[in-house]
């Protein structure tokens, strides 16, 4: 499966936070976080925070996003959402990797 190749704020499209979707420092949402004090951090604002901690763990967001097309999908896992599985203008979108 494709994976992003870069960090994408996505918090206009958010549906459902998830347990660890939001980066406590900047409010936005990435793919992955990493936890910290129960916080989750992207990786920028992890790097800044904890710029000693090289061992942080990151893992996928647990968010859920709406279709940025808006052909009514929701509920989308940042990889659906990323791939532009529920519609063609999704997906033609993303394969132009125009990622906002
Ligand atoms: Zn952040
Ligand atoms: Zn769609």
């Amino acid at each position: 499966m494709k994976k992003p190749t870069v960090q994408v704020g996505l918090d206009k499209y958010v549906t459902d936070h998830g347990e660890r979707g939001q980066c406590f420092g900047c409010k936005s949402f990435f793919y992955d976080t990493a936890l910290m004090n129960s916080q989750s951090y992207c990786r920028l604002c992890f790097s800044k925070k904890f710029p000693e901690n090289s061992t942080a763990i990151f893992e996928k967001s647990d968010a859920k996003f709406h279709c940025f097309k808006e052909c009514g999908a929701r509920n989308l896992s940042f990889d659906q959402f990323i791939l532009g599985i529920c519609c063609d203008p999704a997906a033609n979108f993303v394969g132009n990797r125009i990622l906002f």
